[in-house]
């Protein structure tokens, strides 16, 4: 399975593809941000001096596009104030001081049920705030909420990850199969999709032999699964590129995958549903690869949501040699950060260190018309016009050439010959256009 465009990238795993998944030490302070998901940020329910238990909801969704969010530790509420997000610049958050020792060590209760109708399931994602990382960290539920018995033709599971030092959906398939699968057989069994796809790129070998294994134990309840391998291009993972790459349509928008009767989730996002069906656990951990050339030990962390970055780096044995920068969640759709006390986000997915040596330092050049970025666009766009536009200002008319369907990959900028950032003058004229909107609807309401 391919599509058009996109990028081979070298995936540099070698620093941490055979290391364990290691539990990051409990945090002494946590961060806890409000925006941790797509919509509306939730609305703190505690004030500071407030006792809180691990996993008690300490802010409240507003809107149907929203999560609670809960507590990753038992503890003190110190502060609410704004902080800096790994994604956004500044957010809302609590900080909460850790109780160590009034953290319960008793195992949490199970629950034996083997089906779950799809109310469950919705009641259960909306209840522990599952997010879903394939559609740009949507609450589960609200993607799942439209959905009746058969509406949705296709189910496709995604452990693609094509960015280079990213493996952290891999790691997690390694350890939890068992319980993923188990997970994609509840929603098999309550969505009646007619078939269930497992989206795997080609190098992920050892993982496709262990999931064919599994299936091939237990035929009848894995009678509609299948195994898909798709391409080790850049950005395969990105829900309507897969989506396109496997059903061979074209996709533009989330909202024509619904129409489309396709329903994605990636494997991590799965992983956290099982986590609430069977023990009521919300989602507060993210998994982690903590990897590149600037770290001392490279390793695969799970970590409490809140945790603060700094926190990570120093039980990595902290920076080797000159770091020129320190990514979050993908050297090529990811966020570049300019402080180490930036909390983690339920959606991390990967912390990179980068050191000066490896980073070219050559300037921006014009353009020179090699149609590099409209050959590897996986979207069919016209980057370098878009990139002319976005520069002259001419926003509206980029508009009208299509500028919404760019989903932001970064792949015009990477292969650039001239070094010219098109992604961030796509992105800049995006927020030009949506500012505009907002203004004439002021002057709109106003006259
Ligand atoms: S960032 Fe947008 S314009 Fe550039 S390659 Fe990706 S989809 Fe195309
Ligand atoms: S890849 Fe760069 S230099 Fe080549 S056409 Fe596109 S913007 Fe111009």
């Amino acid at each position: 399975m391919d599509f058009h465009g996109g990028l081979k990238l070298p995936l540099n795993h070698e620093l941490t593809i055979d290391k364990p998944l290691i539990a990051a030490r409990p945090p002494g302070k946590v961060c806890v941000l409000l925006s941790q998901h797509s919509g509306s940020p939730a609305v703190a329910a505690v004030e500071p001096g407030s006792r809180v238990e691990l996993f008690e909801v300490i802010a409240r969704a507003i809107g149907s596009v929203s999560c609670d969010l809960h507590s990753p530790v038992a503890g003190v509420v110190e502060k609410i104030d704004e902080f800096v997000h790994p994604y956004y610049k500044y957010c809302q958050g609590i900080v909460i001081a850790a109780d160590r020792e009034a953290e319960s060590t008793q195992p949490l209760s199970f629950n034996e049920a083997e089906s779950f109708t799809i109310e469950q399931i919705i009641e259960a994602s909306k209840k522990f705030s599952v997010i879903d990382t394939v559609s740009n960290n949507k609450p589960l539920h609200s993607k799942i909420s439209g959905l009746s018995k058969g509406s949705a033709h296709y189910l496709i599971i995604s452990f693609v990850q094509n960015e280079p030092y990213i493996h952290n959906i891999e790691t997690i398939a390694h350890i939890y199969l068992e319980e993923i699968l188990s997970c994609v057989s509840y929603i098999n069994e309550a969505f009646g999709p007619a078939f269930v796809f497992f989206a795997l790129p080609y190098h992920m070998v050892k993982l496709i032999t262990s999931i064919d294994n599994k299936l091939n134990q237990n035929k009848s309840r894995y009678k509609n699964f299948k195994i898909i391998r798709v391409t080790d291009k850049y950005p395969q993972a990105n829900e309507l590129i897969l989506a396109s790459s496997i059903l061979k349509i074209k996709i533009n928008s989330a909202e024509l995958t619904r129409n489309n009767r396709c329903l994605i989730l990636d494997a991590a996002t799965v992983f956290h549903l099982y986590e609430a069906l069977k023990f009521s656990k919300p989602q507060i951990e993210c998994h982690l690869t903590v990897s590149g050339y600037g770290i001392t030990k490279p390793a695969n962390i799970k970590a409490r949501v809140g945790t603060y970055i700094s926190e990570i780096i120093e039980q990595c044995g902290g920076f080797c040699g000159n770091v020129n920068s320190l990514i979050v969640d993908g050297l090529m759709s990811g966020y570049s950060q300019f402080t180490l006390e930036v909390p983690l986000v339920k959606s991390n997915r990967s912390i990179t260190v980068i050191p000066t040596e490896r980073l070219s330092s050559a300037g921006e050049q014009k353009c020179m018309r090699c149609k590099k970025c409209i050959d590897s666009c996986p979207v069919g766009l016209n980057p370098a016009r878009l990139n002319f536009l976005s520069r002259c200002g001419a926003h509206e008319q980029a508009a009208g050439e299509g500028i919404y369907s760019c989903i932001e990959c970064g792949v015009c900028s990477y292969i650039c010959p001239s070094r010219i950032n098109i992604t961030h003058s796509i992105i800049l004229s995006k927020k030009m256009i949506l500012e505009a909107n907002v203004r004439r609807r002021k002057d709109n309401e106003s006259v």
